[in-house]
């Protein structure tokens, strides 16, 4: 997303643009794959009522009346049961804990919605914050396995504004865009081929190198090499020091940009519903293999999919985790398994299909220091620009940040050329 919002806004201020792309589709963490009719996320997708540059670019590129809106249930499971976080009702209804931890957890949400800014939380961990403002008990049912599960042994560090921006600027009406946000991608990429731009799929940049007079050698597996005024790097920045050997060491060494965890799927097509209306479960309890279960079909009709009732079951891993390198029908066996005790009714002859993605680089660690390590745009090589998800900080990493920051990137590089 990144890279191609910069790249249309480039194309419609009448630069000349190439868009590489190493991976046969666009799209990126948020590419689809066919099922049934549609496409579906890799790794699972929606988008909120604030993601208001997703909703613009949406209507710009003529998908609006594909967009749809619902409050689809999200859920906990504790305890070996169910309880679904439904608005404030939900909360006040919560079975898991006492009225009065319930009436602290509420507060705590309400004040995280109300912050107008991160600045009252910088310097702080989530868990001490946490646990100061609602107390033992919501800390063991809520935030720690939340936080546990996402980050493991970084838990302890991840630092309070990246979960203020998780509560604060999330809507709990969801949108999808129906058919999938494939869709949105290839129509980045006609917008972007109508104003004359290329765009290179399944073509790795192996190198970037910074000419003599000024310009820029992207060097890539498929095209050779190809000369430019500028380039923007949208790689996690720990890749863009492989592909730029003549970056200083000193540069990466002083902005290495934040370690990431890697993203784990597993997605079971199943001949019927597995949970009764839970979109989107967190799985607080203890001793499962996924941190969350997504029932996609929960909130989309399954005749998307050719009836198919999808469920996502999900990961995030550090990237040398054992989980990356293990066999995809052991893993689908054994997470099938706990999936049975969330509904022991399950059985795994519903499954139709199954498919297992992984990615690197998916999720970056925001522990103390963080910005320090973030790599200013200008890198020391002339006319090369990077910009990065990591770079949406205070924002959590997502779609609508990845387009504002491609357009920003976009006017900083059109006025960088205006002065060369
Ligand atoms: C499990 C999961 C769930 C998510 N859920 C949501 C959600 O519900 N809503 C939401 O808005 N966002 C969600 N996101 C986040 C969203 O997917 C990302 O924020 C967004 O896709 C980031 O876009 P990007 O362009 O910054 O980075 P990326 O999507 O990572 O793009 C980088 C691109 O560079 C390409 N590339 C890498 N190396 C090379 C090379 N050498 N040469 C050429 N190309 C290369 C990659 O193939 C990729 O296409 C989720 C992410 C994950 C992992």
């Amino acid at each position: 997303m990144l890279g191609l919002s910069a790249a249309l806004r480039l194309a419609q201020a009448g630069q000349q643009v190439v868009v590489f792309e190493r991976e046969p589709q666009l799209g990126g963490l948020a590419v689809g794959f066919k099922v049934g009719g549609s496409n579906l996320e890799k790794f699972y997708h929606h988008i909120f009522r604030t993601d208001r540059a997703m909703i613009r670019v949406i209507d710009e590129v003529g998908l609006s009346s594909r967009l749809i809106w619902g409050k689809p249930v999200t859920s906990m499971l504790w305890d070996d049961r169910i309880a679904d976080l439904d608005g404030p009702l939900g909360f006040l209804k919560f079975p898991f804990l006492p009225l009065a931890d319930r009436l602290r957890w509420i507060a705590c949400l309400a004040l995280l919605k109300l912050a107008p800014n991160e600045k009252p939380f910088v310097g702080q961990t989530a868990l001490d914050w946490t646990r100061r403002m609602t107390g033992p008990n919501v800390q063991r049912v809520v935030w720690e396995p939340l936080l546990r599960g996402k980050f493991a042994d970084r838990a302890d560090q991840i630092v309070m504004t990246w979960l203020w921006s998780r509560f604060h600027e999330r809507s709990l009406s969801l949108g999808y865009l129906r058919g999938g946000f494939q869709q949105l991608y290839e129509a980045l990429g006609t917008h972007i081929a109508r104003l004359g731009g290329r765009v290179h799929l399944s073509t790795t940049v192996t190198a970037i190198r910074p000419q003599a007079d000024g310009s820029v050698l992207v060097e890539s597996d498929r095209n050779g090499a190809e000369r430019f005024d500028q380039v923007l790097v949208t790689l996690p920045t720990r890749l863009f020091g492989r592909v730029a050997p003549d970056v200083p060491p000193g540069f990466l060494e002083r902005y290495p940009g934040p370690e990431h965890f890697g993203a784990h799927v597993v997605i079971l097509g199943l001949d019927r519903k597995l949970t009764e209306h839970v979109y989107w479960l967190n799985v607080n309890q203890p001793g499962f293999p996924f941190l969350a279960l997504v029932e996609h079909t929960n909130f989309l009709p399954p005749e998307d999919y050719g009836g198919l009732h999808l469920v996502y079951l999900g990961n995030y891993l550090p990237m040398d985790h054992p989980l990356f390198g293990r066999d995809d029908a052991e893993v689908v066996s054994e997470f099938g398994a706990a999936v049975q005790r969330i509904n022991p009714a399950f059985d795994p002859s519903w499954i139709r299909q199954s498919w297992v993605f992984k990615a690197p680089f998916a999720q970056p660690i925001v522990t103390a220091g963080y910005l320090d390590t973030l790599p200013p745009h200008d890198t020391p090589l002339p006319n090369v620009y990077l910009a990065n998800m990591a770079h949406v900080y205070p924002q959590d990493r997502g779609q609508n940040y990845s387009l504002l920051l491609g357009e920003r990137m976009a006017r900083h590089l059109l006025r960088a050329h205006v002065l060369s």
